[in-house]
């Protein structure tokens, strides 16, 4: 066995948490290859060490003072080789860091030199070797990831190594200089990893014991989702639940090596396993609700439409011509309706209407604001007859109006969209009908 672990800010934020961290990689002996994060919050008002690098960077090249800045960093350093009874010093590191700083080496540079020194300090501690990311996460010079040479260099140097710290979240480009993939970024470098040395598993520890059916925040206790697919998890990150960052699962997918996300305060607790295909039956009809409200609808009505061949890409083109994506587009025999985030819509709207007027002629355009999407979503859905009916009646009894119904082809998700204010009573009532009548 093989494993890649991944261990998020919060996990390692103090010389304590730490701890549990080496106590969890020493427990098994799989847990060979190690990602760190840099340092994230000890408490909920306390800042991460890559938001404290941006503020020192930013000062810098505003050509203010950063020593003090730069001490704080340092102190979060210092305490955690005190706590961990460590026997190193980081002030080579830090006067290179400072003096770059000073040269202003970017802030991609500045902001991984979290993970760099926590790398650093994670080695030592474990007794592992430090591997730079600059070294082996490699991008092209137009600063895009270069998957393959990547995949090829770290397996070369990791192969015949037993153990390693390679820190997370940054790489380089062909010059040397230093690149960033975007925040959170520590959990696509280790899913690189993971598909570079063929792991069986790719752990990544976080602070919550998995995903949930759906929001804690809407739903009072929800159950946890034991087994999910790739494809189960794009459509609920997509609609805003996530538990990591969305591009993490494209390394190891290609591979088909599973995700577990895993929590460092309860490491009994078995997480949620992310797997391409399983023939494990979910708990439940459905794997996971989520949603977004902020939502506008456009309702375009024209007699005979139906008839005129070409109607909606030239409503889409108006669409794509102003730069707004669209979401969802239900169609009747006369109505069009395209549904947009209103936040993006809501600055072009007047263009966008006379756009419409130009492009279709179209007897009315109505705008319906304030609306919400929920996505039921599920591999179970398939298999089952009346998942709609159960989700419609669900919705009736809470007396909620359904203000659109659309099923993706694959039969893995039904969307919903419902008003604003309607959003939390119409998830509770899809979670209970599903859920809460089987427990
Ligand atoms: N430290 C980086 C961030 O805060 C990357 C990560 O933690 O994954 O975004």
């Amino acid at each position: 066995m093989k494993k890649v672990v991944k261990f998020g800010g919060s996990s390692l934020a103090s010389a304590s948490q730490i701890k549990k961290v080496a106590e969890i990689i020493r427990s098994d002996e799989s847990r060979r290859f190690v990602v760190p994060s840099a340092p994230g919050k000890r408490y909920s008002d306390d800042i991460k060490v890559t938001d404290l690098l941006y503020r020192c960077y930013d000062a810098a090249a505003a050509g203010q003072d950063i020593e003090e800045p730069m001490q704080l960093i340092k102190n979060r350093y210092q305490e955690i080789i005190e706590g961990l009874g460590l026997d190193i010093s980081l002030e080579a590191e830090f006067e290179v860091i400072h003096d770059y700083f000073l040269r202003q080496a970017g802030r991609d540079y500045a902001a991984s030199r979290g993970e760099y020194l926590n790398g650093i300090v994670m080695a030592a501690y474990l007794g592992y070797k430090f591997i730079d990311a600059a070294d082996v996460i490699l991008f092209d010079e137009k600063g895009n990831f270069d998957s393959e040479t990547t995949n090829d260099v770290i397996r070369q140097r990791l192969k015949n190594m037993e153990n390693a710290v390679i820190p997370g979240f940054y790489g380089a480009m062909p010059d040397g200089s230093i690149k960033t993939f975007s925040r959170g970024g520590s959990d696509i470098t280790g899913s690189i990893v993971a598909r570079a040395v063929r792991a069986d598993v790719y752990e990544n520890w976080t602070d919550v014991s998995g995903m949930l059916v759906t929001d804690p925040h809407v739903v009072d206790n929800p159950e946890p989702i034991e087994t999910i697919t790739y494809r189960e998890l794009r459509e609920l990150a997509y609609m805003g639940a996530t538990v990591m960052h969305e591009d993490a699962i494209f390394p190891v997918r290609q591979e088909g090596i599973p995700i577990n996300i895993r929590n460092t305060n309860r490491p009994e607790d078995k997480g949620t396993l992310i797997v391409e295909s399983t023939c494990r039956q979910p708990k439940y009809v459905i794997t996971g609700i989520a949603g977004k409200k902020g939502f506008c609808a456009i309702n375009i009505e024209k007699e005979m439409m139906n008839s005129e061949i070409g109607f909606g890409r030239k409503v889409l083109q108006v669409f794509e011509e102003n730069g707004i994506s669209f979401e969802h587009t239900p169609s009747g025999i006369d109505t069009f309706t395209v549904l947009v985030h209103q936040s993006e819509f809501i600055e072009k709207e007047q263009t966008v209407i006379a756009g419409l007027h130009r492009a279709v002629h179209p007897d009315s355009v109505d705008l319906e604001s304030n609306l919400a999407l929920i996505a039921v979503v599920g591999r179970g859905m398939k298999a089952a007859k009346g998942t709609a009916g159960r989700i419609f009646s669900a919705l009736a009894h809470a007396n909620i109006n359904i203000k659109m119904i659309d099923q993706g082809s694959s039969e893995l998700n039904i969307i919903i969209g419902v008003r604003n204010e309607d959003f939390d009573a119409a998830v509770k009532a899809i979670y209970d009908i599903f859920v809460t009548i089987q427990l």
